[in-house]
């Protein structure tokens, strides 16, 4: 039975979401970004620990405002004014300084005039102007980052802020990658006319990096059940399994019959997408695998032209590598972007077809190409227009999404 792609999706991430997570890790913090956290992060003290200023400028009583204080001393960050702001008296205070005892307000030392010993200001100033509170950011104690969301540069500067030399990470999970096709050599062979190197081992291995993953890239299956089997059974001793190649309805396309033989659940086999219609999902949960180190596996089946291989990796088995590694979530974000020129396709498959998005995200271009094997094509690509099953033609200056490459 065919899927449509959201039905597809939605099929990888509630069957993947249940996976036990992963073994967990400790990692320094400096490389603790893009890693996924396996722990949830604690404030070990109010963020800010002390009401502080914003502005550089005056502490002051609002109240006493407009009006001319008596400046009683300075406070800078790093330090604490011993005393206390009394009415009619001011504090020169520097950003990130903490507030005086006595002081509600700050007023910018733009807005004042400085008169030897005193200061003057015109304005009035509302209570708690450029004051950021104790714990008004974080209060000590309170869960500021999650177990399963991946380390970004906000998160790395909150745990060093809290005091974290080192975090625990889940380990990255293994992705064994296995190309299929007897006309595939391998990149350093110089192929006859009618064979092809294995360009696709490589891209998929760049993009299991990039979604987190270890890639353990295993010699090409020949087209054979037996070679195909061996192949298969060695990839499913890593965590996550891709195939490229041999899931179309060819004599020669023996994936399906080798994973069925050795007991595997298939989710879909086939998705209303292009490129990548023949794309299988799918899980090593039968009884002839029951007992076995592959059992419990998760795979694909990725269709072998180069740009199936590419837009079916990140569109399904991209959320896998992702959940497989202890995300909580794998988002695919398709923001919309305006086409540059009228565009139409085929309704009845949703087509993800190589574009040229803006540098601004604004516009979008489709990229000539011939073809699911056009990979040059694909390098002056940035992006890929995502075009909608049940509507064929879009005009120029209208709205479509876009998928980044
Ligand atoms: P298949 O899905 O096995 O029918 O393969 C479809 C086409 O994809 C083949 O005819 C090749 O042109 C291409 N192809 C398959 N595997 C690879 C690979 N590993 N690297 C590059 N191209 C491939
Ligand atoms: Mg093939």
């Amino acid at each position: 039975m065919a899927l449509t792609f959201h039905v597809a999706r939605e099929t990888v991430l509630s069957k993947v979401a249940g996976a036990q997570r992963p073994p967990r890790e400790p990692v320094a913090l400096g490389d603790a970004a893009g890693r996924v956290l396996a722990e949830d992060v604690a404030a070990d003290r109010d963020s800010p620990a002390l009401s502080r200023s914003v502005r550089d400028g005056y502490a002051v009583r609002a109240a006493d405002l407009p009006g001319d204080l008596v400046v009683i001393g300075e406070v800078r960050a790093g330090e604490r004014f011993a005393g206390e702001v009394g009415a009619g008296q001011a504090v020169e205070i520097m950003t990130g300084a903490p507030i005086p005892a006595g002081a509600d307000a700050v007023v910018m030392v733009e807005h004042t005039r400085r008169v030897d010993g005193r200061v003057e200001i015109d304005a009035p100033a509302e209570p708690a102007q450029f004051i950021n509170p104790q714990g008004c950011e974080a209060a000590v104690n309170q869960t500021v980052l999650r177990a399963g969301k991946r380390i970004d540069h906000a998160d790395v500067a909150m745990l060093a802020a809290f005091g974290h030399t080192q975090v625990s990470v889940f380990r990255k999970p293994e992705v064994a990658i296995v190309a299929t096709g007897d006309e595939i050599v391998e990149v350093s062979e110089t192929p006859t006319a009618f064979q092809i190197r294995n360009s696709n081992a490589y891209s998929l291995a760049a993009q299991v990096a990039r979604a987190g993953g270890v890639p353990r890239i295993l010699p090409v299956a020949r087209d054979t059940v037996e070679h195909t089997r061996d192949m298969v059974l060695r990839g499913l001793a890593s965590d996550l399994l891709l195939l490229s190649g041999g899931v179309s309805a060819g004599k020669y396309d023996v994936v399906e019959q080798v994973l069925a033989d050795i007991g595997a659940a298939f989710y879909f086999d086939r998705v209303l997408i292009q490129p990548g219609q023949p794309v299988v999902f799918g899980e090593t949960i039968g009884a002839a695998a029951s007992g076995k180190r592959w059992q419990g596996k998760f795979f694909f089946g990725l269709p072998g032209n180069p740009s199936s291989t590419m837009v079916t990796f990140e569109i399904f088995a991209r959320a896998a590598v992702e959940l497989l590694g202890g995300r909580s979530e794998s988002p695919l974000p398709m923001p919309f972007a305006r086409l540059s020129r009228d565009f139409r396709h085929r309704p009845g498959l949703t087509r993800f077809l190589p574009a040229l998005l803006s540098g601004d995200g604004t516009e979008v271009t489709p990229v000539e190409w011939h073809g699911s094997g056009d990979i040059p094509a694909l390098t002056r690509a940035n992006a890929y227009l995502v075009a909608d099953p049940f509507r064929g033609e879009y005009a120029r200056g209208e709205f479509i999404r876009v998928l980044l490459k």
